[in-house]
């Protein structure tokens, strides 16, 4: 299969609590298109209302670390005390398949990924505010104040990183957000590196 009939793989990153999930799922329930999402293994406890296989598969720590032993992942990040995942094998099927696979991971992931596909498209999903974002780690409520603490610490060390990415998407609305990402897509779909095997003929191209 020549590289120009690959699917596309998309990156959402950005600093924890930014809202990346959120906006993922704002972007899947959008019409009018065929994206796949790839779902990440976890060691985190899940939280209520997360089901096992949608939200994540969730596994124990000796698990994980077997896994990465046997170079399962296509990237994986320990984050704030618990490791996270993306399975290689899904990735490559759907890719090969021709899909639109979509990451949502955090930055360390995805700068491993961004050295190994450098054919992705890396999205930085950014708060409109510093401030913005804190207030939103506050809100969510779901972990505890030390846990909160060290996300924001890091989250704060993590802007500088948007510099490594193709596209820096604002998170000001949920659906905005959404929509711009798949403006995105379509865009990379559309550039000449990526279309032109199929007018070959047409155009008379090399
Ligand atoms: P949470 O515990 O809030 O679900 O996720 C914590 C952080 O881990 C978020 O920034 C989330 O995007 C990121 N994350 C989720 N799955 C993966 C993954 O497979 N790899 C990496 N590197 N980060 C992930």
């Amino acid at each position: 299969m020549k590289l120009n009939e690959r699917g596309l793989l998309v990156v959402l990153s950005g600093p924890s609590g930014v809202g990346k999930g959120t906006v993922r799922k704002a972007l899947f329930e959008l019409e009018g298109h065929d994206l796949v999402y790839s779902i990440s293994m976890t060691t985190r406890q899940p939280r209520e209302g997360e089901v096992d296989g949608e939200d994540y598969y969730f596994v124990s720590k000796q698990e994980f670390e077997q896994r990465i032993k046997d170079d399962q992942f296509l990237e994986y990040a320990e984050f704030v005390g618990n490791y996270y995942g993306t399975p290689r094998d899904k990735v490559d099927e759907q890719i090969e398949l021709g899909k639109e696979v979509v990451l949502e991971i955090e930055i360390q992931g995805a700068l491993q990924v961004r050295e190994r596909a450098k054919d992705g498209v890396f999205i930085f999903i950014a708060p409109p505010t510093k401030e913005a974002l804190f207030r939103r780690l506050l809100r969510r409520g779901t972990e505890d104040p030390k846990t909160i603490q060290k996300r924001m610490d890091k989250a704060e060390s993590e802007f500088p990183l948007a510099h490594k990415y193709d596209y820096i998407v604002v998170n000001d609305e949920v659906t905005n957000a959404a929509d711009r990402i798949l403006a995105i897509i379509r865009a990379e779909h559309a550039k000449t590196e990526r279309s032109i095997y199929k007018y070959k003929e047409m155009l008379e191209v090399e």
